[in-house]
């Protein structure tokens, strides 16, 4: 098979076996809580502290380094989305995340920032 060819088809079955391009397409449930053109928000489905959300792009990268190179753009909106939301639902102390590689805890690969808290909004 022809290099490019393959590399295609190899790029579409990642992206056809992704959970987060599940979720955006509608093919998933999921929690979401707010969405911007190009971004999603939702709540985690396994909750590591008082507060934890996750930002996507609608579009699958594979990580942050990808997406922040093929378009600032959608990090930019990304970012925002996510400290907008920070500021929503925290008393405004919390943490932000992009496990990128394995090694650093990265499960699903389809970039995404954990927004993650111990405080929430109403001080509980
Ligand atoms: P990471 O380990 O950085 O790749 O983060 C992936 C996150 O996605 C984990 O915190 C999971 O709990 C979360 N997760 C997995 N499946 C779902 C889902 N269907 N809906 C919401 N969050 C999910
Ligand atoms: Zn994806």
């Amino acid at each position: 098979m022809e290099l490019g060819l393959a590399k295609t088809r190899l790029k579409y079955m990642t992206e056809a076996n992704c959970i987060f391009c599940k979720i955006v397409s509608g093919d998933i449930a999921s929690d979401k809580i707010a969405e911007t053109a190009n971004t999603l928000a939702l709540r985690d489905i396994a909750p590591l502290s008082k507060v934890h959300l996750l930002v996507i792009p609608k579009k699958h990268y594979k990580n942050v380094v990808e997406l922040s190179e093929a378009s600032p753009a959608v990090l930019g909106e990304l970012m925002s989305q996510a400290t907008s939301l920070a500021q929503e639902h925290t008393n405004g102390s919390f943490r932000l995340q992009f496990n990128t590689g394995s090694e650093a805890g990265q499960t699903i690969f389809h970039a995404h920032a954990h927004v993650l808290s111990d405080s929430s909004k109403d001080g509980s």
